[in-house]
């Protein structure tokens, strides 16, 4: 089904110069460019984009727990404190600096974006991947430095979160309805 998700290309992606790269690697795939700005974001937006929902903060602290006992480290935090920190590192990574949101179209969106962009830890993710071509951070570099990981981009999760975050970067006004020349020979 057609469906929308928003991205975002990180201050790493712009500040090392691979817009028009991770650009194309969704327009490839068919995904159509419904919106798009470059913005220097307040830190309450990017607080409003990585909101502290508990399931989210919850998720990332026990992905880090899990990281860090592969790694034999002994972590006894709560996950949920582990995720809080990492949402502040978030906040710093993006507020004031260069950041650039788009939606994309396109048939099972939000799936396929996922798939373009890779796992979160570009060091394990896949090399035909955005953050596995383009970066090897890691999470145990970026604890070590008290910061995100610089994986290049965000993509909404799932379609309640893509709902929620087209909302936090974009009016309706701004995204727009055009056809590209391939759609018939993709969806028709
Ligand atoms: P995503 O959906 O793949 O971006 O991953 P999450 O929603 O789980 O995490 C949001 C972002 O937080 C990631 O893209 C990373 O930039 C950062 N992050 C996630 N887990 C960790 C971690 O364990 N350590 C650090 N330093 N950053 C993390
Ligand atoms: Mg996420």
């Amino acid at each position: 089904m057609i469906e929308r998700t928003l991205v975002l290309i990180k201050p790493d992606g712009i500040k090392r110069g691979l817009v028009g790269k991770i650009t194309s690697a969704f327009e490839d795939c068919g995904l159509k460019i419904v919106g798009m700005k470059l913005v220097s974001p307040s830190p309450e937006k990017v607080q409003e984009h990585y909101n502290a929902d508990e399931n989210w903060l919850r998720s990332v602290g026990e992905k880090s727990i899990k990281s860090a006992k592969e790694r034999n480290e002994a972590i006894n935090e709560d996950p949920i404190e582990i995720g809080k920190r990492i949402r502040s590192y978030l906040i710093n990574y993006l507020a004031n600096n260069p950041v650039i949101a788009m939606v994309l179209e396109g048939n099972n969106a939000i799936e396929i974006v996922r798939k373009i962009i890779g796992s979160t830890q570009p060091s394990k993710a896949d090399p035909s991947t955005i953050r596995g071509k383009y970066s090897s951070d890691s999470y145990d570099l970026a604890d070590s430095n008290k910061r995100a990981v610089r994986n290049l981009v965000h993509a909404s999760e799932d379609k309640a979160s893509a709902e929620r975050e087209i909302k936090v970067w974009f009016n309706e006004s701004e995204l727009i309805q055009y056809s590209r020349s391939d759609e018939k020979e993709m969806y028709g």
